[in-house]
């Protein structure tokens, strides 16, 4: 998919706006690439207004393939075995994808339309997940994916960044660089300059309870609402989320009543659960849902990255890097302006 064209010369600066995950990961790779890096982040380094706050750090690339075009799968499978390298975190998790009996019409729908899956039955399920043990008797189970939890590995990765000498500028917000590149990662706040961009929100409530253990994203296939519960330390477990065309970003009580009703379909103990949290955020989405990568001379912009922000930074990281360094672009996500 890689294109050489024709050779260009870049400035050994970069600036980048917005430390949310697709600027951190550009920032990551183009210093390893060798260029000299500085990121600004209007924020303070808990990011509470990105939208990766609300996250579920999913890296799904098989399920997401469900209902996205395969550029999503393709570049999705690549960032996994960056984000691999990077955190070192040892085997992956994988997805499980349940459905009760009366919804085998659409699980079967989605076993067909997704691929790096296996069939179990009840008894391998309950080994992968022994609290779902008698409440589903099969599921799809996705063992090359993965999770992350977004608001750990970002200050990780900051980190990671301070290691390597990049400095990071929290509570600026400077339009561009000062000379040099600017690569502008700012999300869905680039709609001031980013025209087609718009916002579709994501839901999601966090809540915490013993009385149940998963081990792994765990997908309910539902006719109203196909939802998914990542569990997280300390007995949280994140419910997300909705997909909701709109600037708002309140939490309305349907959205909250569905999500808490798909926590109690997949274990009838979330009922019992304590309410930790309730957030949503705005996905920066393009009109096809699908990323870009935008060259304007000396104005790069990374964004519309939708539901797969995390999914896809790392990739879409390593594909400005490739163009920044060897001249060649990605015809499905890159574009010259
Ligand atoms: C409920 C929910 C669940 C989701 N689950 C998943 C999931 O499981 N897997 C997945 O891959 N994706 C998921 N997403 C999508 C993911 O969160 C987004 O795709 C991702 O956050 C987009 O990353 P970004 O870096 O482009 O934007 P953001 O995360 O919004 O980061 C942009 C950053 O730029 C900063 N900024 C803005 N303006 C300026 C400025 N002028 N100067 C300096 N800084 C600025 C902001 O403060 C922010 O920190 C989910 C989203 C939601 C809402």
């Amino acid at each position: 998919m890689l294109h050489d064209i024709s050779a260009k010369r870049y400035p050994a600066h970069i600036s980048i706006i917005g430390a949310g995950v697709a600027g951190t990961w550009q920032a990551l790779l183009l210093s390893r690439a060798g260029f000299d890096v500085t990121l600004f982040e209007r924020d303070d380094p808990a990011l509470k207004s990105s939208t990766g706050h609300w996250a579920g750090g999913m890296l799904a690339p098989y399920c997401e393939g469900e209902a996205t075009e395969p550029a999503i799968t393709r570049l999705g499978l690549r960032s996994l075995d960056l984000w691999d390298q990077e955190l070192a975190s040892g085997p992956r998790s994988g997805t499980l994808v349940v459905a009760h009996r009366r919804d085998r019409t659409d699980f079967d729908r989605f076993a067909r339309r997704t691929a790096g899956h296996d069939l179990v039955d009840a008894e391998r399920l309950a080994i992968l997940e022994p609290a779902l043990a008698g409440q589903f008797d099969r599921g799809l189970f996705y063992a090359d994916e993965h999770h992350v939890e977004p608001r750990k590995v970002l200050p990780h990765l900051h980190a990671r960044l301070n290691d390597h000498g990049v400095a990071i500028h929290y509570g600026e917000a400077p339009a561009s660089a000062k000379g040099g590149l600017t690569i502008d990662c700012r999300g869905i706040a680039a709609r001031d300059q980013v025209a087609d961009l718009r916002a579709v929100k994501g839901e999601m409530i966090v809540v915490e309870t013993k009385d149940v253990q998963l081990n792994r994203p765990v997908r309910l296939i539902h006719p109203r609402w196909p939802l998914y519960i990542v569990p997280r330390a300390d007995h949280h477990f994140m419910i997300g989320a909705t997909t909701i065309e709109t600037d708002d970003d309140g939490v309305s009580v349907r959205s909250a009543l569905e999500l808490l009703s798909a926590a109690y379909a997949v274990h009838p103990a979330f009922a019992e659960a304590r309410i930790v949290e309730i957030g949503a955020g705005l996905r920066p989405a393009f009109p096809d849902n699908l990323p870009r990568v935008r060259i304007d001379g000396d104005r790069i912009s990374v964004n519309g990255l939708y539901r797969h922000g995390f999914l896809l930074a790392p990739a879409l990281a390593e594909l400005t890097a490739t163009y920044l360094t060897r001249d060649a672009i990605d015809n499905e996500v890159m574009q010259c302006v």
